[in-house]
């Protein structure tokens, strides 16, 4: 092991956004679409778990290396839980130890919420823990690809989890995947999560799982182990996708779907993260990585203290370098790491570059940039139909909100103007998210119910969101 480089670069960002994996990518169930679990094929013969010295060193140069006030300590997996609570309880105690006056740390954990019980809910209510959960739907929906190792659905093991949070009163959002499953139930799926879970914030993150043809087989048999043959390590290439990813197009239809659900019923009671971060582009402030101009700044961090570019290219060709030998202020501020953060605005195509919704998108993550633009360039967004359907179809209720913040009103005035232009229109014409069906019966006063089953009723929460 070489020396430490000591010596902290001035030219580093103020602040980070780092995901650490203490479990690497171990996990206690089998996620059929979950390519990070073939990620344990980067570290064989190892035992995937962050040591002592390892969460320490983590820790302190966190903390040495922000100049923002705020500092988010963020766990994910794989499965966090399966480090053991004593494991975070230390963190905080480092956290305790390292943090310099005026530092004001959040820690957030990502869960896929089977092995919460009270215990640990004690401890992230007592810490103040902001709690991902990871669902993607009512019962049916969930359990298409959240699959434990014996290809038994989850659903219920997580809802139990979710029970304990919500007792103990645990800040939690929702972490739901878009995929081929759920793509065409945006609306059932956002209802469920509101009005069956309380969930107050909500994620969507788009399945694209990339492969070429050799390997769109084997993909599509998941990326689980397979009896006989060895995991296959998920890497970014290929221009196919398998047959769990979401259509292109389909993902703007998803959002749209909720969209309106939303700025007709929830704006400022429910937060959708990819609402607020649109809403927040209008007044040129991009809070999430992936519709920024540049990124970079949200590193991985695995549980022997190497890190990389990023969760989404945790693969050798991105690995910036290990914080036993290099301190972390110094990976996240490498010329390879602002190269890897510049070539999402260098590397857009001329579609991106002549596009209406460009300063909103900014041509998303590059991960998903291997499909052919309308001019047959390579480097497209997949996702690109779907990013341009979602950015110009919900422009016009985006503006109005903008307008409402410049005047200093509450974005939620929105929710009349949509109800007196509803009113304008009459229920029987066109409902306007693009569906076919007349308002009344989609958006509209008549929206149906879900389809599906949802939390068992023994179990149900009571109703927290409104009623639509
Ligand atoms: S590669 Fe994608 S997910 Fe990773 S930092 Fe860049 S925009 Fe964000
Ligand atoms: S909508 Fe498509 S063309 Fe426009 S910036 Fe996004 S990815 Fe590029």
């Amino acid at each position: 092991m070489s020396m430490m480089d000591n010596t902290l670069p001035t030219h580093a960002p103020p602040g980070f956004h780092l995901l650490a994996k203490p479990s690497g990518s171990t996990c206690n169930i089998d996620c059929t679409y979950c390519f990070f679990l073939s990620k344990e094929a980067l570290y064989p013969n190892e035992k995937n778990r962050m040591s002592e010295a390892t969460l320490e060193a983590y820790i302190r140069q966190l903390l040495e290396s922000h100049r923002t006030p705020q500092v988010t300590v963020a766990w994910q997996g794989g499965e966090p839980t399966l480090m053991k609570l004593e494991f975070f309880r230390r963190s905080v105690e480092l956290v305790e130890k390292y943090r310099r006056p005026g530092q004001v740390v959040q820690h957030t954990f990502q869960t896929n919420g089977i092995l919460v019980d009270d215990d640990w809910c004690v401890f992230f209510k007592e810490h103040n823990f902001l709690v991902g959960l990871s669902v993607d739907g009512p019962r049916e929906i969930h359990d298409a690809y959240r699959l434990d190792r014996r290809k038994q659905g989850t659903f219920d093991r997580v809802m139990e989890g979710w029970r304990h949070l919500h007792r103990h009163g645990v800040e939690f959002n929702i972490l739901c995947t878009v995929n081929a499953a759920n793509e065409k139930h945006g609306r059932a799926v956002y209802r469920f999560f509101r009005d069956e879970m309380g969930a107050k914030w909500v994620q969507f993150i788009p399945i694209v799982e990339r492969a070429t043809e050799e390997t769109l087989d084997i993909a599509n048999e998941g990326w689980s182990e397979q009896p006989g043959r060895k995991r296959l390590l998920y890497t970014q290439t290929g221009n196919l996708v398998t047959k769990r990813s979401v259509g292109g197009e389909q993902y703007g239809r998803f959002l749209v779907d909720i969209f309106e659900e939303w700025v007709r019923h929830d704006v400022g009671e429910v937060y959708v993260q990819l609402f607020d971060v649109t809403l927040e582009a209008y007044f040129g402030r991009h809070l999430l990585c992936i519709h920024a101009p540049t990124c970079g700044y949200g590193p991985a961090l695995e549980h022997n203290g190497d890190v990389y570019s990023c969760d989404h290219f945790v693969e050798p060709k991105y690995k910036l370098g290990n914080i036993h030998q290099t301190h972390l202020l110094n990976l996240v501020a490498s010329p390879e790491q602002r190269k890897f953060g510049d070539d999402k605005r260098d590397t857009l195509t001329p579609q991106c570059l002549r596009c209406e919704v460009r300063p909103l998108c900014n041509g998303g993550c590059p991960k998903d940039r291997f499909a052919l633009s309308r001019d047959g360039d390579p480097g497209q967004n997949y996702l690109c139909a779907g990013l341009e359907l979602f950015f110009k179809h919900t422009s016009p209720a985006m503006q109005e909100m903008a307008q409402l913040l410049k005047q200093g009103r509450a974005p939620s005035d929105v929710m009349a103007l949509v109800a007196a232009e509803d009113a304008r229109r009459g229920p029987y014409q066109p409902c306007p998210c693009g569906s076919g069906a007349k308002f009344r019966f989609c958006h509209g006063s008549r929206a149906p119910r879900s389809p599906f089953s949802g939390v068992s009723p023994a179990g149900a929460a009571p109703q927290q969101g409104p009623s639509a």
